[in-house]
């Protein structure tokens, strides 16, 4: 690296954060930690029209809840504060002024009708160096006019003043060297004295500078202001130090064209935003990768790989992982499909690593949904139970569907399982298989197993039939953990009690009982 790697995730406080800036803020943490550098958050708070109360807290909370460490920036201090732009009018008052003093920038004073005049009488109108001079500006009015409008407090805006015929070169790490022409810009609008504040062109680029940032990696969509911010940095005299640009590509509808969309989360059931929001405009709630389950480090290695691979086939990653293999050289140029079905397996590793104790804790809410009370069971107990079906879930959710039954009896029995394992035999079977388990001396799983098994195999019978009608019995189903684990957890008495129930129970005449 040629500098100081200093990156910057620049959200607006516009609503919540999307997920696809969730991985631009991913890229850029890796990238800088990946080259010893440093991760700055900036708010670019400029545009008060779309200003989101809460937006703020909620860009702190995700990036911290994800693991995305900030070393300088709105929320952590630093030395190129404050970090939040509608904090630094005075410095963007400073640079609006010394563009218009070295005439790359002038004073327009078009009202939103003139404008729209404008447009209607010329087709494709774009303010630039072709209208400019039959417009309302400092360029065409008179010095004493444009001071006097001013000081009679009449709305202005402060235009770049764009040269037509300019190549205008974009290096992108990702994409090459990008050329346009400087025809194709308008004089964009970098400050309204309406409000006193920079648009997001001019304080995005002095911010940049001023901060020391020597890499912008941002979404594709912001490619297009690209060549703009080259100018700017040109017309300032900054060239030496601007940053290298990386445009990441697009995340995609996980099926069908185009870019994902909140809609498309509420289509096929996936969250687009790290946590919950709720709208303070609207009241409404959309859901997050947070409350839906969803471990931070699984969310991090899900996003990691969407648009960036670590040139080889691996695919579960720590943050420590990822950050000691991320290069822009494997990321790739083209859209990525949001594959949140990745997502959901990525979570699985994840929810391996966590003690069977801490799960049991998480567990018990879900249990309360369900009205099971877990303070009528032993912590020892729910941990158990957890310890025996975790490996066979992917959110802590699915303990439910895995596990009810060590809460609850089985108020059905699987008819498609009565019709394979219950056959008129099987009652009677069942009673033996009750005085076979009353009878043994030690009632835990390593012990009962062999006795029932040499029971079954020495009365000849079926033990495929014999098992799967003992857990049904027991389960309601013929899923779950080891048999002998489910019976020593629920105990001789319950066990045998519901071998009862459903001997009872299932007729076969009546298989859905
Ligand atoms: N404020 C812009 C955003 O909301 C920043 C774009 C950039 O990183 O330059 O994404």
């Amino acid at each position: 690296m040629d500098r100081e790697v200093r990156v910057r995730f620049a959200p607006s406080p516009t609503g919540p954060l999307h997920i696809g800036g969730v991985r631009t803020a991913l890229y850029n943490y890796l990238f800088a930690r990946h080259n010893g550098g440093k991760m700055l958050l900036r708010i670019e708070d400029t545009d008060s029209n779309r200003f989101v109360p809460g937006a703020e807290d909620y860009i702190i909370e995700s990036l911290k809840w994800l693991g995305i460490g900030i070393d300088e920036g709105v929320g952590h201090g630093g030395e190129n504060g404050p970090y939040r732009q509608s904090e630094r009018r005075d410095i963007y008052r400073k640079y609006v002024k010394q563009l218009l003093d070295a005439g790359r920038a002038y004073i327009a004073f078009d009202t939103p009708e003139e404008l729209e005049a404008a447009r209607t009488a010329t087709p494709n109108f774009q303010y630039d160096a072709s209208t400019r001079g039959s417009m309302r500006n400092s360029l065409t009015m008179p010095a004493e006019e444009v001071k006097r409008l001013i000081d009679n407090g009449e709305k202005y805006v402060v235009r770049f003043k764009i040269e037509p015929g300019r190549a205008v070169v974009v290096d992108d790490l990702l994409r090459g060297k990008v050329t346009i022409k400087s025809d194709i810009l308008d004089d964009k609008v970098l400050y309204k004295s309406a409000d006193d504040l920079p648009t997001y062109h001019l304080a995005n680029i002095v911010d940049d500078h001023l901060m020391g940032i020597s890499h912008v990696i941002r979404g594709e969509e912001w490619l297009p202001s690209a060549p703009l911010h080259v100018l700017l940095y040109e017309a300032f005299d900054w060239t030496d130090s601007m940053p290298h640009f990386v445009h990441l590509p697009l995340l995609l509808k996980p099926d069908g064209k185009g870019k994902l969309s909140k809609r498309d989360g509420d289509r096929l059931g996936f969250p687009v935003f790290p946590l919950e929001w709720h709208d303070p405009i609207s009241g409404n709630i959309s859901s997050g990768y947070r409350e839906s389950g969803y471990l931070p480090e699984a969310v991090v290695n899900f996003l990691a790989l969407l648009g960036w691979n670590p040139g080889d086939d691996t695919e579960i990653m720590s943050m420590d992982d990822l950050i000691e293999k991320f290069s822009f050289d494997h990321c790739s140029r083209a859209g990525a499909k949001f594959a949140y079905e990745k997502g959901k397996w990525c979570n699985h590793p994840y929810l391996q690593e966590i003690d069977a104790a801490k799960i049991a804790e998480m567990f018990k809410p879900i249990l309360r949904e369900h009205g099971v009370n877990p303070e009528d069971y032993s912590d020892e107990y729910i941990t158990k139970v957890v310890g025996m079906v975790k490996g066979r879930i992917n959110f802590v959710k699915d303990l439910w569907d895995q596990a009810s039954f060590f809460f609850t009896r089985p108020d059905s029995y699987d008819p498609k399982a009565i019709k394979k394992r219950w056959s008129p035999e099987t009652p009677a079977i069942m009673n033996e298989l009750i005085s076979q388990l009353e009878a043994l001396p030690d009632f835990s799983s390593a012990a009962a197993e062999q006795p029932i098994l040499d029971w079954i195999t020495s009365n000849s019978y079926h033990m495929g039939n014999v098992m799967n009608a003992f857990r049904l019995a027991v389960v309601g189903e013929c899923k779950g953990p080891h048999m002998f684990d489910i019976t020593e957890l629920l105990g001789r008495e319950e066990t045998i009690n519901r071998i009862h129930t459903a001997i009872e129970r299932i007729k076969l005449d009546e298989p859905t009982v």
